[in-house]
């Protein structure tokens, strides 16, 4: 039959080891069209050139995956349209931030190919105050797209994936056809891939996770130590399991319990992601997050904090601030309306 073709649109850590990943399965596997391509957005580099073409001559993108070779096949593409062409599994993986303008260039006509499938591995959440509704990307993507989408969520810190040391991921798939084709194209042996039919769960695990790991950044600026940050893991953990539940009933306390979007991705991103890092200079600096972001981060993107005031706005419209008074207290802790130390009062 037809071969699949694969596309990434994003290149900062996770975007690259992803697309890296996938660029050794499509040569290795059968049934995939051997080239795969990600969007990566042109920056010239003073004395050196254009980003894409240093990537392509080099195979390593230096900024955000450094002393990473990248397979051959794996071709970094500025326009986002050409990426796109003939592309019938599309990896969405730009920090959340950055997906409307993407959207809008895709849903030209005749930019998508007919029958493409999308997966997203972005973590983060959408909410619309004024309606107090609130979307998850791959419904979002699924909607103004008309793409069926996948979730893909789990224990993973980009750098460690890209270094091949073993992990595990969850793919949340509309049904098993999908969950056969994306775990294709991400399984290897040392990066395992689990199958859930959830796809709310994975989404919204991987978006809410951030928001208890400024939690667990905070008690770490606290000086605080493992029973502490065990605490708010496990508090943490039980209200995104019960948020989830309550507004998306479809999903599955199991993607929580049993997974590694849920449990293991909390408990990797509290002690080793660029959240728990940035807010525990935010206790122990006094500097804002948008400071901290350039200062800590080389480029990279902090997401729970938007994510973090996306939720409180949403559970405000909705009356339900009192059910969650971890989710409360981080929002209140970012705004510096309440000391890092009241986190500990009424959760
Ligand atoms: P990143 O934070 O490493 O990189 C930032 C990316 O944003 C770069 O590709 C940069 O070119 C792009 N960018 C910057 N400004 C932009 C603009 N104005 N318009 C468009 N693009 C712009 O990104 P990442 O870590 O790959 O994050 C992508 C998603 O993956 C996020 O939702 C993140 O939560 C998730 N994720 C990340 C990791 C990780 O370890 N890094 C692991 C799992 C999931
Ligand atoms: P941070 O964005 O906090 O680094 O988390 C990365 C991640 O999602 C690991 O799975
Ligand atoms: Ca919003």
């Amino acid at each position: 039959g037809k071969l699949e073709k694969i596309c990434v649109i994003g290149s900062g850590s996770w975007g690259t080891a992803l697309a890296r990943l996938a660029a050794q399965n499509a040569a290795e596997k059968d049934g995939f069209d051997e080239e795969v391509r990600f969007w990566v957005r042109q920056r010239e580099i003073p004395g050196k050139g254009l980003l894409t073409d240093i990537i392509n001559e080099t195979h390593e993108n230096a900024r955000y995956l450094p002393e990473m070779k990248l397979p051959e096949n794996l071709v970094a593409v500025p326009s986002l349209t050409e990426c796109v062409k003939g592309a019938t599994l599309i990896v969405f993986c730009v920090p959340h931030q950055f997906l409307p303008p993407v959207i809008k260039e895709l849903s030209q006509p005749g930019v998508l190919e007919k029958g493409a499938r999308a997966i997203s591995a972005i973590k983060g959440i959408d909410v619309d105050v004024k309606t107090a509704e609130i979307y998850t990307y791959p419904s979002i993507i699924e909607k103004k797209l008309r793409l069926p989408c996948s979730a893909l969520g789990g224990a993973n810190i980009a750098l460690e994936v890209a270094n091949e040391e073993f992990c595990e991921t969850t793919i949340g798939c509309p049904g098993p056809e999908d969950c056969a084709l994306w775990e294709a194209v991400f399984s290897t042996a040392m990066f395992r891939v689990h199958a859930v039919e959830d796809v709310a769960g994975v989404s919204l695990s991987g978006a809410l996770k951030n928001v208890v790991a400024l939690a667990a950044g905070f008690v770490d600026g606290l000086k605080m130590g493992g029973n502490t940050k065990a605490a708010i893991i496990r508090i943490g953990l039980l209200e995104m399991s019960a948020f989830t539940l309550e507004f998306f009933p479809s999903a599955s306390a199991h993607t929580f319990s049993h997974h590694s979007a849920g449990v293991a991705d909390l408990i990797t991103t509290s002690f080793g992601g660029r959240n728990r890092k940035c807010a525990e200079a935010f206790v122990t600096s006094g500097k804002t997050f948008d400071e901290l972001e350039k200062e800590l981060l080389n480029g990279q993107k902090l997401q729970g904090v938007a994510t973090a005031e996306e939720i409180y706005a949403f559970l405000k419209a909705r009356e339900r601030l009192d059910g969650y008074p971890l989710f409360t207290k981080v929002y209140q802790i970012c705004k510096r309306e309440i000391s890092p130390e009241a986190i500990f009062e009424g959760i």
